[in-house]
This record gives C-alpha cells, structure tokens and sequence, in this order.
C-alpha cells in the first residue's frame, strides 16, 4: 500500500467519522444486535431490514472511536441492496483485510477499503469489525449482544 492510498483511506475514515451516515434506529420490523468492545470502549447497535434475503436497510446508533464509527458509516452503506450470502462473504473479505499485513493486496470490499489503513494498528481491528459482526448477529439472530472479547 503506498502512502497516498494510506493518506486517501485516512481521509475516508475521518470523513465517516465526522459525518456517519445512516445513523439511528429502524422501526417496524427491524432485526438488531449490540455488539460491545471493551477494549477500546466501543458499544453500538446495528438495525437490519431484511426482506426476501435482502438488506433493504441498515442503521447503527452508539458510541465509539474513529473506526468504529467510520467503519459502521461505511457499512451501512455498502450492505444495502445486497442479499445475506453476500453480506457474510463480505464480513469475511473485511476479516481478511484488516488483519493482513500491510502490505497485502486488498480484496473486493468496496469504500471499506478504506479500512486497510487499520492494519497498521492491529489493536484496532476488534474496531473496524464490531460494525460487521453486529451485523452478522443481527441479520442471523436479531436482538444479541456481540463482544470481541
Ligand atoms: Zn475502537
């Protein structure tokens, strides 16, 4: 990765940071899970519509650092439309690049490659995946409570 990607992808996460979208809860309907990481202090909750086997909406409300939140902004975003298999191969895809070396080639995530920056803070992969496996949680068996611990 070179440093303007590295630069390009701080911006992303800066600019979710300050501005997330989809944020608040679903109503009527909605599935949703807490997911908790005490590490860092990061507690949010993820809402999933799903109609058919697919997302048709995704909110998320808490609290939490930079990439968490960035994280869950760019989430949101990114599962909407799209069905349940393809979500979890997508979590799975923003396993494997957050905790690649920094090096590595970053696969088909979407603007969650911004995320690859992560990596040069492992600490702060439990971060950028708290969104994602509250999403998990919730589109598999709303209403659980996730820790990355
Ligand atoms: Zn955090």
């Amino acid at each position: 990765m070179t440093d303007d990607a590295l630069a390009l992808y701080q911006q992303v996460i800066l600019e979710h940071y300050r501005r997330p979208r989809n944020v608040g809860p679903l109503a009527d309907g909605a599935e949703h899970a807490t997911g908790d990481n005490p590490i860092c202090g990061d507690r949010i909750t993820v809402y999933v519509r799903v109609s058919g086997g697919f997302v048709t909406d995704a909110t998320f409300e808490g609290t939490g650092c930079a990439i968490c939140i960035a994280s869950a902004s760019l989430m949101t975003g990114i599962v909407q439309g799209r069905t349940i298999d393809e979500i979890d191969g997508l979590i799975e895809r923003v396993h494997d690049l957050v905790s690649a070396a920094p090096g590595a080639p970053v696969g088909d995530v979407g603007t969650a490659a911004a995320l690859a920056g992560v990596r040069q803070f492992p600490v702060r992969a439990r971060c950028a995946l708290l969104p994602w496996q509250t999403l998990r949680a919730a589109a598999h068996q709303g209403g659980t409570v996730v820790s990355t611990e």
